[in-house]
């Protein structure tokens, strides 16, 4: 018998390979560090291209519709309350397939119960931290530390880190990696039950890219209306200083931070009223890893956040570590359970990642309210006369295509796991 492929985290690239190993006959273990699965985060963005890939993998409109819904629109308004851009998005916009806005938590959880039910409860273990690893010419040993104190080892042919943004298997692999780097951007994030803007499905981003929310539903409205939307407050400051908190959580009070948009009050919306309702506020600096030259040491590889952590400002996390798990998957169909398929892997999508972590970190598609800051404060009669609209068409157009997500290129992509594909 062959040894597993190891998984280190089962957030939703791990998870997400577990099912693609599942679905491809590779049998696959995750060790997950959290002691329970629980829902947690506010909203997540899944782009056509990761959508496709969880339909392959049986996870279609009635389980993301769920968790989430069909986003209709993208539309970036400047600070006086007018709209700079706005495109349609998913099948309106035409692609194949949609885009979801969903609460992070429940697809999390729907993800796990689909890799529970087909992997079965065995191959994913709760409360065991992978610690360091070891390799040879035959396999992989990884050291875990388990909840309780013990301390095991886990032969697998491969280890697969999926261990977030703080990944261990990524401090060993790189022991020279700077660790997690902050630009001065703080974000608090949340959600409140009201009624959802423009289309009822539209993504907003209101503001500045120094100063800015960004509001979109993540349920369909209820019978008064009314939908839970996830809204993200954000300002930008001096980083000098330096970040004292790490980690997703550090739920705050309103009050802390309302202030700072108390000017964001329009005919369409009020935001300071909106956040006063808010269900609940939590604290995050905007932070990512810096592109490493590659993600792969002979049986390791490093996935998702772990290989890639970038900017949300693209809304690519969730779905690059998506495709990440679908390339990892079609490679092992390509080359087997091997070093030659992690080393495939990482040959496909190292370097363009790489580019689009950095791209995210210039305001990626909020550039265009840089733009519009620079050349008028955000502050306009007539866009047409500060951005023209082929200018502001190109500039998303690259963006899009930067993200693997151009239009064109996906609706005419075959599967990346042709259908019943497996490892002989
Ligand atoms: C609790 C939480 C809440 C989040 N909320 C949001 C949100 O609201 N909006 C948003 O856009 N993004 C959120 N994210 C980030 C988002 O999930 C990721 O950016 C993206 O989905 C990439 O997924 P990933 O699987 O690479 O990482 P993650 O989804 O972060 O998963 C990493 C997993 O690895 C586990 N882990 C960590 N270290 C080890 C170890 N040594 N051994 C074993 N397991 C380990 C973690 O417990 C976690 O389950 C959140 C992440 C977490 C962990």
């Amino acid at each position: 018998m062959t040894d597993p492929v190891l998984i280190a985290g089962g957030g939703i690239g791990g998870l997400s390979l577990a099912l693609t190993l599942h679905q491809i006959g590779v049998e696959a273990r995750v060790i997950e560090a959290a002691r329970e699965m629980k829902p947690l985060g506010v909203g997540v963005n899944l782009q056509p291209n990761a959508v496709r890939e969880l339909y392959d993998m049986g996870l279609g409109a009635d389980v993301l519709g769920a968790v989430g819904l069909p986003a209709r629109e993208w539309a970036l308004v400047g600070l006086n309350g007018r709209e700079v851009y706005a495109e349609p998005r998913g099948t309106l916009a035409g692609y194949r397939w949609p885009q979801y806005a969903v609460h992070r938590g429940a697809f999390h959880m729907a993800l796990y119960e689909a890799a529970r039910e087909r992997l079965g409860a065995d191959a994913i273990t709760l409360g065991a931290r992978v610690a360091g690893y070891a390799q040879d010419a035959g396999g992989v040993t990884a050291q875990v530390s388990h909840a309780d104190g013990s301390r095991s080892e886990l032969r697998g042919a491969l280890l697969v880190a999926a261990d977030g943004i703080h990944s261990g298997v990524r401090a060993q692999m790189h022991p020279d990696d700077p660790g997690v780097q902050w630009g001065g951007a703080i974000m608090w994030r949340g959600t409140v039950r009201a009624k959802p803007l423009r289309t009822g499905a539209s993504f907003v981003g209101l503001g500045t890219h120094r100063h800015r929310m960004v509001i979109y539903p993540i349920s369909e409205p209820d019978a008064e209306g009314r939908a839970l939307i996830n809204w993200i407050a954000e300002v930008t400051v001096d980083p000098s200083h330096g970040w004292q908190q790490e980690g997703w959580f550090r739920p705050v009070e309103i009050a802390e931070f309302i202030h700072h948009f108390d000017a964001f009050r329009y005919d369409w919306l009020d935001v300071p009223e909106m956040l006063a309702q808010a269900d609940c506020a939590y604290e995050n600096p905007m932070i990512d890893r810096e592109p490493l030259p590659t993600w792969v040491e002979g049986r390791v590889a490093l996935m998702g956040d772990a290989a890639h952590a970038m900017y949300p400002t693209g809304s690519n996390g969730a779905s690059q570590a998506i495709v990440d798990a679908r390339t990892i998957g079609a490679a092992m169909l390509a080359h087997g359970v091997t070093p030659e398929a992690l080393a495939a892997y990482d040959a496909k999508l190292c370097a363009p990642v790489s580019q689009l972590q950095t791209r995210n970190r210039g305001a990626g598609p909020f550039g265009l309210l840089n733009l519009l800051d620079e050349r008028c404060g955000g502050v306009f009669e007539d866009i047409d006369t500060v951005i023209p609209p082929e200018e502001r068409a190109a500039f998303m157009a690259g963006y899009k295509a930067a993200a693997g997500f151009a239009m064109e290129a996906l609706n005419a992509a075959p599967p990346t796991i042709p259908p019943g594909a497996r490892l002989a």
